[in-house]
C-alpha cells in the first residue's frame, strides 16, 4: 500500500478527486449490479428530475485509520437507514442497506491510498448520494436513478486549537413543520445558502434556526445538531420532528449516559431557557462536536459561561470519549465500528 503524497495535516475541507467511485443505476423498477468506475464525470439529460426539481439526497461519513492501523467507518449502518428514510420521503427507490454498506466498503477499499494515516487528524470523507436522472418536465418523481459513492480526503477540522464559535439567531427558517427537515436532502441546503452567506457577512460562524411555527424553540444549525449542558452537568438536546437526526449527536448521548454516567434528556428546548445552559456544542460527522461560545439574538449576547473562551469541560470530555471510541483507544459499543480490510 503506497499512500498518496498529500500534506495530510494541511488539507482543507475541499473536494479532491480520488481514483474510484461506486455507481448503481435504477431502471425499469430495479437496481443494477453496480460497479466501481474511474470516471468522475456524470452525463444526464438537461431535463433530469434532479436538475429541475431537486430530487436528490445524500449522506456523509468518514473512514479513518485507528491507532493500531485498521481502516474503519463509524456506524455506517445508521447512514444506510437514514438514506432509506430520505429516499422514501422524496419518492425515490431506497438503496438496500446491505448494498449500501458494501458500496461504502468497496469505495473506501479502492481508494485506500487516500485514507489519511493515524494521528494526522485528517480523514477520508465518504459521500453516498442518489438523484433522479431521467427527463421529467411535468412534476412527478423520476423513473430512473443513480446511486453513487465517492470519497475525498479532508483535513483536520480544528487546526491549531479549538476556538468556540459565535452564532446568530436566524430570521430565516430551515424546515417547515411536517416538511423535509428530518431527511438529508439537497433542497434543505439550497435554501440555507443565502442565510449562511448573510451570517458570514455579518461576522457570525453559523445560524441557529428556531422552529418555523412558533419561533420559540431551538432546532439546529444548517448542518449540525445542538447539545447543551446544564449547571448540574445534564446533557440536553432539542427534540423536534424537523431536525435531522445526527448520528454523532445520537452517539454522544449514548456516550454521555453509558461511558460518563451523565443524565441525558431529549426534549423541546425553548430559546428563552438557553441562557441557563453553561456549555453548548454542535454535533456532526465533520467536527464530532464543536463548541459554541456565544449566541447573538439581534444584538443581545448570550454567553455559555463554562465555554466562551475555550471548549468547556463537559463538551471536552464528550469529545475525547467519542473520538477515543472512534480511534480505538476505548472499547466501542457492539456494532459501532466497521472495519474495511485492504
Ligand atoms: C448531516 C447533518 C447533521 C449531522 O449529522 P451526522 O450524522 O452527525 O453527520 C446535522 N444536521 C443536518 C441538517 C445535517 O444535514
Amino acid at each position: 500500500m503506497a499512500k498518496k503524497d498529500i500534506d495530510w495535516a494541511n488539507l482543507g475541507f475541499g473536494y479532491l478527486k480520488t481514483d474510484k467511485r461506486y455507481v448503481s443505476n435504477f431502471k425499469d423498477g430495479a437496481w443494477d449490479d453496480g460497479a466501481m468506475i474511474a470516471d468522475d464525470q456524470i452525463t444526464i439529460s438537461e431535463c433530469a428530475c434532479v436538475l429541475q426539481y431537486a430530487q436528490t439526497i445524500f449522506e456523509g461519513l468518514k473512514a479513518y485509520t485507528t491507532e493500531d492501523g485498521r481502516v474503519v467507518c463509524f456506524r455506517p449502518d445508521l447512514n444506510a437507514d437514514r438514506m432509506i428514510d430520505s429516499a422514501k420521503r422524496l419518492e425515490m427507490p431506497p438503496f438496500p442497506k446491505e448494498r449500501f454498506l458494501e458500496a461504502v466498503a468497496q469505495t473506501v477499499k479502492e481508494n485506500m491510498d487516500y485514507v489519511p494515516p493515524f494521528g494526522s487528524g485528517a480523514t477520508l470523507y465518504i459521500r453516498p448520494y442518489m438523484f433522479g436522472s431521467n427527463a421529467v418536465i411535468g412534476v412527478k418523481p423520476a423513473e430512473e436513478y443513480q446511486f453513487r459513492v465517492f470519497t475525498t480526503p479532508v483535513g483536520p477540522y480544528f487546526k491549531g486549537g479549538v476556538k468556540p464559535i459565535t452564532i446568530r439567531v436566524c430570521d430565516f427558517d430551515r424546515a417547515a413543520p411536517h416538511g423535509t427537515g428530518h431527511i438529508k436532502a439537497g433542497l434543505n441546503y439550497a435554501m440555507s445558502l443565502h442565510a449562511i452567506v448573510d451570517a458570514h457577512n455579518q461576522g457570525y460562524d453559523e445560524n441557529m434556526y428556531l422552529d418555523a411555527a412558533t419561533r420559540t424553540k431551538v432546532e439546529e444549525t444548517g448542518g449540525a445538531n445542538f447539545l447543551f449542558v446544564t449547571k448540574d452537568n445534564k446533557i440536553v438536546t432539542p427534540k423536534s420532528n424537523s431536525i435531522l437526526p445526527s448520528i454523532t449527536r445520537r452517539s454522544l448521548m449514548t456516550v454521555a449516559k453509558d461511558y460518563l454516567g451523565l443524565e441525558v434528556e431529549e426534549r423541546e428546548v425553548f430559546f428563552d431557557e438557553i441562557s441557563d445552559f453553561v456549555e453548548c456544542g454542535l454535533c456532526g460527522t465533520a467536527a464530532v462536536i464543536s463548541p459554541v461560545g456565544c449566541v447573538n439574538d439581534h444584538g443581545r449576547e448570550i454567553k455559555f459561561v463554562n465555554g466562551c473562551d475555550e471548549m468547556g469541560p463537559v463538551i471536552t470530555k464528550l469529545r475525547e470519549t467519542l473520538t477515543g471510541i472512534q480511534m480505538g483507544h476505548l472499547e466501542a459499543p457492539e456494532g459501532w465500528i466497521m472495519e474495511i480490510k485492504p
